[in-house]
């Protein structure tokens, strides 16, 4: 039976350890999947408070494995925690957890990269995209493997203010590897400043919360793992569409180390690169010799709109793939050595 504490609050009655939990429905972890545990409730609740005030929230849970942050979760004070899990063995476990908190939690046995959130929650907590954030919160600890896709599959949705960002400027906090969690806050000039920081900086307020020690996850993974927040701007910092922005920005990125001309040129063709790359430096007012880690978010703003305009007047251009132009270009080499050999 659910039990409430002291001011009328929810809290999950006497339960069997997670580990008895993993025991009692045989779940070892699957290597392959990189299933790594948390079994510290202590230390899952930690991370629960870290996505702020949990009080009569919607809580969107991806890959709840055994149940540790679910139970976190439970005890904040929610009015309802939906939990998307595609591994089946872990349905029965979850289960007993929803009898323990009556009409408290939703079970999906579902994959998180294809579930539609933005109907799974009553209407009537949308919210403007200029108000407060709605009380609907993303909460996971993924895979290492899943997590960097999805984060960049949800920035794409703030962008276009769909899916979990349907509901408003929806939160999410979600574990990475530790590397990640740096690259995505990582500030102008800091070695680990990346696509991915521009990317999540354009479009969040992105905040390192917390430092979880890879001893404290069962299997132990290789590395540590830092939780991140995020919380959707009301105003995107470049306002273009998000491929674009990821166009201008992985080019840029592309050699890390050299000057930024040198990636950005690989926006062109390279019968006009040259030219096009000095255009497109000099109006956006962006000093080609600075490297890419030492651009600002307000320099791809000023890149990315130039270099929209000179799509809109060139309109091949988005198109073109500096990578298929050389495949091209050394076929055809192939080609022309043959012929001359014959
Ligand atoms: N949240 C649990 C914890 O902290 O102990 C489990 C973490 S484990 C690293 C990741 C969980 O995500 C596993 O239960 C795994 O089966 C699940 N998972 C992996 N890929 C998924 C996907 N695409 N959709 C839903 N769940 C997924």
């Amino acid at each position: 039976m659910a039990v409430s504490g002291p001011l009328g609050t929810f809290r999950l009655p006497p339960l069997p350890t997670i580990r008895e939990i993993i025991r009692l429905f045989k779940l070892q972890a699957v290597k392959q999947l990189s299933q790594n545990f948390l079994l510290d409730l202590r230390l899952t609740d930690k991370i629960v408070r870290k996505a702020g005030s949990l009080t009569n929230a919607y809580v969107y849970e991806v890959g709840p494995g055994p149940g540790g942050i679910t139970r976190s979760i439970l005890n904040a004070g929610i009015a309802e925690l939906l939990v998307v899990e595609k591994d089946s063995r872990f349905i029965p476990g979850l289960q007993m957890l929803s009898d323990a908190a009556p009409g408290k939690l939703r079970i999906v046995h579902g994959d998180v990269l294809t579930f539609k959130i933005e109907r799974a929650f009553p209407e009537s907590l949308k919210r403007q995209w200029e108000d407060d954030p709605p009380n609907v919160h993303i909460i996971g600890n993924l895979p290492f493997s899943v997590s960097t896709p999805l984060i960049i599959k949800w920035l794409e949705n703030v962008s276009h203010r769909n899916g979990p960002f349907a509901y408003g400027r929806t939160q999410m906090t979600l574990t990475f590897q530790k590397e990640v969690a740096e690259r995505l806050i990582a500030s102008k000039g800091s070695k680990q400043r990346s696509r991915l920081s521009i990317m999540a900086q354009y479009l969040c307020d992105v905040q390192h919360v917390l430092t979880i020690p890879g001893r404290a996850f069962v299997p132990k993974p290789e590395v540590d793992v830092g939780v991140v927040h995020f919380t959707p701007l009301t105003q995107p910092k470049i306002e273009q569409p998000f491929k674009l922005v990821e166009k201008v920005v992985q080019n840029a990125f592309q050699f890390r180390r050299k000057y930024c001309y040198r990636g950005l040129g690989m926006l062109f063709p390279e019968a006009q690169r040259m030219e096009r790359t000095g255009k497109l430096l000099e109006s956006a007012d962006v000093d080609p010799t600075l490297r890419p880690t030492q651009l600002s978010v307000s320099h791809f703003q000023s890149l990315c709109d130039v270099y929209r305009k000179m799509c809109d007047e060139d309109p091949h251009l988005f198109a073109y793939n500096f990578r298929e132009e050389l495949r091209h270009t050394s076929e055809k080499r192939e080609r022309d050595d043959g012929e001359s050999l014959q």
